[in-house]
């Protein structure tokens, strides 16, 4: 299997890892954090709909058994509201 791929934790879609969101679990500080850091991770697609079912679901702390704040999710909510493609708004 090629390593580079990896697999969302909401919907289980398989794609390169730079296609995703990438949240770590700092294995020093245990600071959960995205993007940076050597440690566990999770992977995400920048999607409304993944950031939501993970959050609703609490899967990230489940995957990186850590505590992940809410703050973390609204740092995804604003990395998701910035993408282009993410520009469908109901009437
Ligand atoms: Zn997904």
């Amino acid at each position: 299997m090629e390593t580079n791929y990896r697999r969302c934790i909401s919907c289980r879609r398989v794609a390169h890892r730079n296609e995703f969101f990438r949240v770590v679990r700092n294995h020093q500080t245990r600071q959960v954090t995205l993007d940076e850091g050597m440690g566990r991770s999770a992977y995400l697609c920048p999607s409304a709909s993944c950031i939501k079912q993970a959050q609703r679901k609490n899967r990230l702390s489940r995957v990186l058994k850590s505590q992940v704040k809410d703050s973390l999710y609204d740092f995804l909510w604003q990395r998701v509201s910035q993408a282009p493609t993410a520009q469908t708004i109901e009437p």
